[in-house]
């Protein structure tokens, strides 16, 4: 892509609304735009981010047999009357009537919708375990919206819904994804620390949270130092490995947010402990028949007896994560991005366009870049080099290349890592090889 042709509306200034730095940082790179109170259009780089974390996050799913569907974002009231949700849920709810008046909602969650979808077609346990998500827009009427995408009305989540026989096998899929989340966010370059958490009005007996560091974090956590280091041996693990002992020993190690920390409890020594502050990007939960009972979602076991479904589902926060990983990893110039989510591999600057030498180098390593299965971003504008290298560095992309006259006259270009601000020089022909690692 060339930046010329780019629609990229940039801000120089620091938007006033914004109160945290995710959020500044998103309105001045042009990532998104807001359309209401917590409603926000994805601009191109905001929604290249966005697809880049969607797919991670479908990678891991796959990868741990959950199988994709995708149910629609409006829902019939007469599901959620069934679990007695509809009455519960209160405000957040945002409640619509159709033509023919009848009573329907925008989804804020699906356990109805997917429990439905279950008991209408699988009647024995043979055919369990059964793991389905999707990645659907959710709307949550709010009180507070704020903090850009992080707390929006509407935002995309990542749901997915487990289906067991008894117990045993519902703590086995509450273990696939318990080790999943932890891989799909090191997958996204960020920490993630469970933390027990209360059930809250999806309800239930047993739920963890995933808690991403970084200062700006809504919420304080306290945590064994250990479960900082889990993210080599969480991307080694499989579905078919003995999960349970690992989640058995990562779960034994301390961490509680505020409202569970008691320092009377906690086993960790005072100088160990990290207390540090935490964003929610992932939720998992195990409620049993919860849902199934109510909502008469059986199968027969073994002994032909029908018996209610147990379930779990665990929600990632794909949109709030496109926030949560800019207050994770960011400097005073700009954004940082991972590679794994960056919405262009390099940024080629050229610093003379119209010079002829300047020219043919850059469009040179602009078709490497792409024969090489790279994604460049090349700023071919005619404009200030002080510019050029302050908005490269404001949208963050892992690698920044530059092509100035006395470069193309050597055959040489300069190479910016964005996250070390680490420079070096190199013939043009070894570029993308130091790129590709
Ligand atoms: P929170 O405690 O932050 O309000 P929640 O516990 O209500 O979130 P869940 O029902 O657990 O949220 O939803 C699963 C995930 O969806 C959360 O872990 C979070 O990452 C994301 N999420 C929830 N609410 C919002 C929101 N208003 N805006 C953006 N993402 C959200
Ligand atoms: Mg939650």
């Amino acid at each position: 892509m060339r930046l010329s042709q780019f629609f990229l509306p940039t801000l120089k200034e620091n938007p006033s609304e914004a109160q945290i730095v995710s959020h500044r940082l998103m309105l001045r790179a042009g990532m998104i735009r807001q359309q209401a109170a917590g409603i926000y259009s994805w601009l191109p780089l905001g929604f290249r981010v966005l697809k880049k974390i969607e797919q991670v996050v479908r990678e891991e799913q796959d990868r741990f047999g959950c199988q994709e569907i995708l149910m629609p974002t409006i829902q019939p009231a007469d599901l959620w009357r069934e679990s007695g949700r509809y009455d519960d849920y209160g405000k957040e709810m945002l409640r619509i009537r159709d033509r023919s008046d009848r009573d329907m909602l925008y989804g804020p969650t699906n356990e109805e919708m997917v429990t439905d979808i279950f008991r209408s077609s699988v009647k024995s346990y043979k055919q369990l375990p059964q793991l389905l998500y999707h990645i659907q827009w959710k709307f949550r009427d709010e009180v507070r919206p704020r903090f850009g995408v992080m707390r929006g009305r509407e935002f995309l989540m990542k749901d997915a819904y487990s289906f067991d026989i008894d117990y045993e096998s519902a703590r086995r899929s509450y273990n696939k994804f318990f080790v999943c989340y932890l891989s799909t966010f090191a997958r996204l370059g960020l920490k993630a620390v469970p933390v027990k958490a209360d059930t809250g009005p999806i309800g239930g007996d047993l739920s963890h949270e995933f808690q991403i560091l970084a200062e700006t974090g809504e919420s304080q956590v306290y945590v064994d130092p250990r479960l900082l280091d889990l993210d080599t041996e969480a991307r080694q693990l499989g579905p078919d490995d003995d999960l349970a002992a690992f989640v058995d020993r990562v779960t034994g190690l301390y961490a509680a947010a505020d409202e569970m920390h008691d320092p009377a409890k906690c086993p960790v020594p005072e100088g160990e402990l990290q207390t540090r502050r935490g964003i929610e990007v992932g939720h998992i939960f195990y409620f049993g028949t919860k849902y199934s009972t109510p909502m008469n979602a059986t199968v027969a076991g073994p002994d032909g007896t029908p018996r209610p479904v147990e379930m779990g589902s665990y929600g990632i926060g794909v949109s709030r994560l496109a926030g949560a990983i800019i207050e994770a990893s960011h400097d005073e110039a700009g954004i940082i991005w991972p590679d794994a989510v960056a919405p262009f591999d390099v940024g080629l600057i050229n610093l003379k366009p119209g010079d002829a030498a300047c020219d043919a180098a850059a469009q040179d390593l602009y078709q490497r870049f792409h024969n090489a299965g790279l994604d460049p971003l090349y700023d071919d504008r005619d404009e200030r080099a002080g510019a050029k290298f302050a908005e490269m560095d404001l949208i963050g992309l892992p690698w920044q290349v530059v092509i100035g006259p006395r470069g193309a006259a050597n055959g040489v270009a300069e190479i910016k890592r964005r996250a070390t601000g680490e420079k070096i020089e190199l013939p043009l022909d070894a570029v993308v090889a130091r790129i590709k690692g």
